[in-house]
């Protein structure tokens, strides 16, 4: 092992269970010690009462439980909250808990910043600066739960549902984000269902086939547009895979899943460029057949962006014709508009991008999934 200190919130239960073996430790402390950090929010080993000193001595030796440190929260008039947490690099990402009428959905960063570049997005705009670990993932979950425990003590509001929608491409940062995936739905930690935990690609195809076997948790692709070359425009990963090879890779991922798991396409709609009448039936068509519901995201602006948000007619009817080829089809609502809280809207403080060039190196060859 080596000398750096660990950071022991993002461990895994099997993590946990092959660190307490080499210590000589039975692996039954591993459900012990996940409790005590993630259901009461422990963050010293000293005071985890029914584990032995010994144990917690060594523990305390070797890392810590360190959750990523809050710089600000801010909460819309509409109950969305937004925090500004700090990553190890010194930069900061967001993260945003959307209650509504029956459910609360908290949208995580996986990276600070994001290498894939779409035209419309004011995360790739920043350029990357690097992969947040799994404790600054799922870290974010912990500063949510607790900050709406104390906020609703009656537990009126909280997170039942996780969402890798946030800053940066969850599937190029894929091991800690599936260990994070799995500490949300370990009932050890935060026992979410596997249906209301969510990763969003903008498809990194390759990393689509190795979810297979290592995760059940829902999938949402960007997918934006019905044709590959529209698609290249404002999703450029797409000039390296096409949407018959994304579509492909989500039909073997939905398949494992089993009986009635679908995968959700997102579709951000952009006034004049992939909202027309013949984009929707378009889509129909590419679409027929696949096991899916569709997600539409009006797009939400930001300064320099060079794109506007459709009409509301335009939304409707894009919608209207998706559900007459038979589509279950939402639109989803702009939420925390006055905190710079709505999807694409996500900026934190990027400091260093001078990393970019070297990760689409590294997607370049494939050497990054
Ligand atoms: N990198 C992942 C997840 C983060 S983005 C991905 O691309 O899927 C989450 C969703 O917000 C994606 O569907 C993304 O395309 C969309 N999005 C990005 N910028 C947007 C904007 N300005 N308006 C609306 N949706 C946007
Ligand atoms: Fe990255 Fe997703 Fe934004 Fe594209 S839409 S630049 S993949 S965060």
């Amino acid at each position: 092992m080596s000398s750096a200190r660990l950071n022991f919130l993002g461990f895994t239960r099997s993590q946990w269970e092959a660190l307490l073996i080499e210590l000589g430790e039975k692996p039954y402390r591993a459900p012990q010690i996940m409790k005590w950090i993630h259901h009461r929010y422990v963050d010293d080993f000293a005071d985890m009462s029914d584990i032995s000193a010994k144990l917690r001595q060594q523990l305390a030796a070797m890392g810590d439980i360190r959750e990523p440190e809050v710089i600000t929260e801010r909460i819309s008039q509409d109950g969305t909250r937004k925090w500004l947490v700090r990553a190890a690099s010194g930069s900061a990402v967001e993260m945003v808990f959307i209650p509504e009428d029956n459910r609360g959905t908290l949208c995580v960063s996986s990276q600070v910043g994001c290498a894939l570049d779409c035209s419309f997005c004011s995360t790739g705009k920043q350029g990357f600066n690097s992969d947040l670990s799994a404790a600054e993932i799922i870290g974010q979950v912990r500063i949510a739960r607790k900050a709406l425990e104390a906020a609703y003590p009656d537990r009126s509001r909280a997170v039942t549902n996780v969402v890798l929608m946030g800053m940066g491409e969850p599937l190029l940062n894929f091991d800690n984000v599936i260990a994070a995936v799995e500490l949300m739905m370990n009932d050890l930690a935060y026992g979410i269902s596997k249906r209301k935990v969510t990763i969003s690609t903008s498809g990194v195809v390759p990393a689509i086939y190795k979810l297979v076997g290592t995760t059940d948790a829902s999938l949402a692709i960007s997918l934006h547009a019905p044709n590959d070359e529209l698609r290249s425009q404002l999703v450029p990963i797409n000039r390296k895979y096409p949407i018959a090879e994304l579509l492909q890779a989500c039909r073997v991922y939905a398949a494992t899943l089993g009986e009635k798991r679908t995968v959700t396409i997102e579709y951000t709609l952009m006034d004049g460029v992939n909202e027309q009448p013949e984009h929707a039936e378009e889509l129909a068509v590419l679409l027929e057949g696949f096991p899916c519901k569709i997600n539409l995201i009006p797009f939400n602006p930001f300064p320099g962006s060079g794109y506007k948000r459709p009409s509301q007619v335009a939304v409707r009817a894009f919608q209207d014709r998706l559900i007459r080829a038979g589509f279950g089809v939402t639109v989803r609502t702009t939420r925390g508009q006055d905190i710079q809280a709505a999807c694409g809207q996500l900026v934190g403080e990027v400091e260093d991008k001078t990393r970019r060039q070297e990760q689409y190196k590294r997607i370049a060859v494939g050497a990054a999934v």
